[in-house]
């Protein structure tokens, strides 16, 4: 018995044969679809004549549109190409069907151009029509069954190209979908044991304050409500700090810009760290002074607390050295401890949300926000921030901003 693909193949010659190959090579392996295409159609021209080809695909508003056009030979006017093809794309559609036409734009005796042969193809993919392949030749040869054939297997798999890159382009959104997923369900793990920590100390101290079988004296007493004050500031830096990286992320964390004089405001960091620890000792050196920038200065403060109050948890005890300068118009603040460090191989990874270095110091109690709400905020003044360690002699993190007058100030 003879299968239908047996029947198909026989009615091909060699050349046709190699071309289908070749076409179906080009699917197998295809990436881009404009540059397979122009492939497959290239391929396609060494074994079947025409001067035109176009590829309308089914929009989902059941509108049809041009995806690919090729002018090739005769009559090359891609704009006319489009134009011819829609009223066979959308018979095709309607059909089903093969469309085989022609018409007779005027005397062909004269102009051999005057005659135009089209023929339509279903693109089918699964059980859907996905589109419409249109050819057309000029002055002839007129489209014969065996070229229709032909034409056939060329739009057979042009279809197949296009499943390929549906698929491709449905597993990359469910990708991404399920990233999000993931990156959601480790957010709410996150945030849920950052919250559940300090809540769990101010519910454990107040239940004891409450029990009515205990006598707590004076300085318990103190000792518990100071916990429970701690706590809830601990509980409220917290929140602030999700709302901020989550506004910063989305980009809806307002910032009130405004000149702002950077040996000023680092005259006034002192007096801030001490709210951190009374103990933490800065050192300012200021090598240039009067360079102004255009900062929202409480948001520029809040990177300063991150650094200092980050010194005071992994660094206590160091002191903190801050130099101003300025280089190729960006003024360079770098703060440095001489604290533990940070290892090489976790440094990449502190500007990320929610990282915080492993195995530190259990008492240290950090939620890996803090720097990356530094980054955002330095980034949203247009400059950077990067951090430089050797672990167990100090870190640097080095804030570079752009300067509002680079050549006011230099001392
Ligand atoms: P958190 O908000 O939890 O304090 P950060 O984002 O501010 O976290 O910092 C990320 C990590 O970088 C911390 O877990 C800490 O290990 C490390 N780190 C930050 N600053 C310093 C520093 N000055 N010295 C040593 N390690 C630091």
């Amino acid at each position: 018995m003879v299968t239908n693909s047996q029947q198909d193949s026989e009615s091909l010659n060699t050349q046709e044969l190699d071309a289908i190959y070749a076409i179906s090579r080009v699917v197998t392996r295809a990436s881009e679809l404009d540059a397979s295409l122009d492939e497959i159609i290239g391929i396609a021209r060494t074994v079947f004549i025409f001067d035109n080809v176009v590829l309308y695909v089914h929009q989902k508003t059941d509108n049809i549109e041009p995806s690919y056009a090729r002018a090739i030979g005769r009559g090359r006017n891609s704009e006319y190409d489009l134009a011819w093809g829609e009223s066979i794309a959308k018979d095709v559609l309607t059909s089903g069907k093969i469309v085989v036409r022609q018409e007779i734009a005027g005397d062909v005796s004269k102009d051999r151009m005057n005659a135009r042969y089209f023929l339509g193809l279903p693109l089918i993919s699964g059980d859907n029509n996905i589109g419409a392949l249109v050819f057309v030749r000029y002055g002839g040869p007129q489209f014969t069954p065996d070229h229709t054939h032909l034409a056939e297997y060329i739009a057979g798999h042009i279809a197949q190209l296009y499943e390929h890159g549906f698929l491709i382009t449905r597993l990359s959104l469910l990708e991404a979908e399920r990233q999000l997923e993931r990156l959601q369900d480790v957010f709410v793990a996150t945030v849920s044991h950052e919250l559940r920590t300090p809540l769990g100390f101010i519910k454990g101290y107040a239940t004891t304050l409450l029990r009515e079988d205990t006598n707590w004296n004076e300085d318990d007493r103190r000792e518990f409500l100071t916990i429970i004050d701690e706590e809830t500031d601990r509980l409220k830096e917290l929140i602030d700090n999700l709302l901020d990286s989550s506004r910063l992320q989305s980009g809806t964390l307002r910032m009130e810009f405004q000149p702002l004089r950077l040996d000023t405001m680092l005259k006034d960091l002192p007096l801030r760290a001490k709210s951190f620890d009374e103990r933490l000792t800065l050192n300012i050196n200021l090598e240039t002074s009067d360079l102004q920038v255009q900062a929202d200065p409480t948001r520029l403060a809040q990177v300063f607390d991150n650094l200092l109050s980050n010194v005071v948890k992994y660094a206590p005890g160091s002191k903190v050295n801050i130099t101003l300068s300025s280089q190729d118009n960006q003024a360079h603040i770098a703060v440095s401890d001489n604290g533990p460090g940070i290892p090489e191989e976790n440094l990449p990874n502190i500007f990320s949300r929610f990282y915080q270095v492993p195995n530190q110091n259990r008492s240290v109690r950090g939620s890996g926000l803090g720097l990356f709400i530094c980054r955002r905020i330095i980034n949203a003044h247009e400059g950077e921030i990067t951090a430089e360690s050797n672990f167990g002699e100090g870190t640097t993190f080095h804030i570079y901003l752009p300067l509002m007058n680079h050549n006011s100030g230099e001392a």
